[in-house]
């Protein structure tokens, strides 16, 4: 079997010491692989090898050769406070490869040990936030949706203490960049404004080579962000900690901590442990991710020649964001009612059935995917009548539309990554059993075509299976 091959071609790394700390991955007891993701592999131009050679590589007990690992620096403000230096802590870029379609990705090895940057923390993960991230951000990928992927998981053999003893994991991560809010908060903070303009340049070059102005990158930034989050309100997706660290000038949905679906709809939900006052709860999302994009038009304020007289525009291009967010998700919630282009006025009929859907606690992926497969939600709903109020509305509306089942068809996933099957899927991966993780990643492959194998992913649980709390396990 021939050694594992990584492409490196490592930009990040040239930049000055300033921007990261070098740091090696710290040696684990016995690297095991759990999971490949061939597919992303082969579009990346990556030779997985053999498998033993590989968990050393991606447990970080061998550098694949043309590796630099590094610990990027960052801050970011966490629940609405700024937190002026975090970094990688539990995380190391290994390096950047070019893939098959000529975009530049990152690869990182997620829980490899202590950096300069860990305040305290061990630097590892467990197999729990691993194999949810490894199945989560697939699972968005075949959504549709922009997100960092995952390209290995592997057991270290060593134990992480978290509530109590867990196995260690490694998870390896693949993202357009790992460049956040908070990387250009850092400087901005400290005032080194030559670093900022040296980020700055380094991430128009890779993300937005057309721009020439940090106003114009700011717009960029705040479409991707805002469609971003819409499709994450089109599938029920609540992220649980979107500190300005986690919010990625990719577009890519990054961190998947504490992220969780929603069951049964309703706007307040929130899962993650450590968001008590509901910052982050799936409907906020939306106004939360503009307070987000303000904290990166004040970092990127310093950049131009005369901020205060460049105040206005900034303060406008952010305004403007909200109209932007508002279109982002009316552009991903109408194609759910089988409105391919909508007008402004269907916003109060899909607001309408999303009451409706509250008021009964209707499941959310069910409930659009039965309007989708059978021309009705009635038996999704509680209140029927108010329903069939609403449903003579949609028939007139859509009628307009051509083939509207299959937009809907197309619009609403037949399953989504619920947290039950989560949970159940790490504990059996923490006894030894990846049965269930394995059926997971094949069944996420593709979530509009349901299968009779997959009919047990589209049941929403049951009282006794239901999560209401979700970990970052960090
Ligand atoms: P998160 O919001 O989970 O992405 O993490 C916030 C910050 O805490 C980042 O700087 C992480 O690198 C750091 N962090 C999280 N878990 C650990 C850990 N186990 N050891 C060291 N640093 C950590
Ligand atoms: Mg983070």
């Amino acid at each position: 079997m021939t050694d594992p091959y990584f492409p490196f071609d490592n930009t990040f790394a040239r930049l000055p010491e300033g921007f990261f700390a070098r740091q090696s991955p710290v040696p684990v007891r016995a690297p095991s692989l759990i999971v490949s993701n061939d597919k992303l592999a082969s579009d990346m131009g990556i030779t997985l090898g053999a498998e033993s050679t590989l968990a050393q590589m991606l447990a970080g007990n061998v550098l694949p050769k043309g590796a630099e690992p590094l610990a990027q620096l960052y801050a970011g403000h966490q629940f609405g406070q700024f937190n002026p230096q975090l970094g990688d802590g539990r995380a190391l870029l290994l390096g950047e490869v070019v893939d098959r379609f000529g975009i530049r990705r990152d690869i990182q090895l997620k829980g490899s040990g202590p950096t300069p940057f860990s305040r305290g923390g061990d630097g590892r993960a467990w197999l729990g936030p691993v194999l949810r991230e490894y199945v989560v951000s697939e699972a968005m990928a075949a959504l549709g949706i922009p997100t960092t992927r995952a390209l290995a998981a592997v057991r270290t053999g060593d134990v992480v203490y978290r509530d109590g003893p867990m196995p260690g994991g490694v998870l390896t991560r693949v993202a357009g960049s790992h460049i956040r809010v908070g990387s250009f908060q850092v400087f901005a903070a400290r005032q080194q404004f030559d670093h900022l303009q040296q980020l700055f340049d380094y991430t128009v070059a890779r993300h937005d080579p057309e721009v020439v102005d940090p106003l114009q990158f700011l717009e960029n930034v705040i479409s991707r962000q805002t469609d971003l989050v819409a499709r994450w309100m089109a599938v029920g997706f609540i992220h649980g900690v979107m500190n300005t660290d986690n919010c990625a000038i990719s577009g890519e949905t990054i961190d998947y901590g504490p992220c969780a679906f929603l069951d049964s709809y309703h706007p307040e939900t929130v899962f993650s442990s450590i968001d008590r006052m509901g910052r982050y709860a799936y409907g906020a999302q939306p106004d939360l991710i503009l307070w987000n994009l303000a904290q990166l038009a004040s970092a990127l304020l310093p950049l131009t020649p005369d901020p205060q007289a460049a105040l206005p525009d900034y303060q406008a291009v952010i305004q403007n964001g909200a109209e932007k967010m508002q279109h982002a998700w009316l552009r991903h919630m109408a194609p759910k009612i089988g409105l391919k282009e909508p007008r402004a006025e269907d916003k109060a009929l899909i607001h309408e059935l999303l009451q409706l859907m509250a008021d009964g606690g209707s499941d959310f992926t069910n409930t659009f995917r039965a309007l989708a497969e059978t021309g009705t939600a009635r038996n999704d709903v509680a209140n029927r009548e108010a329903y069939d109020d609403w449903h003579i509305k949609w028939r007139a509306r859509s009628a307009k539309e051509s083939d509207p089942q299959t937009v809907m068809l197309n619009a609403n996933p037949a399953f989504i990554p619920r947290n039950h099957h989560i949970e159940a899927m790490i504990q059996g991966a923490v006894s030894g059993d990846e049965s269930l993780l394995h059926k997971l990643i094949a069944a996420h492959e593709s979530p509009f075509d349901p299968r009779p194998d997959t009919d047990d992913l589209r049941k929403p649980p049951l009282d006794a299976e239901r999560v209401s709390a979700t970990f970052c396990g960090t």
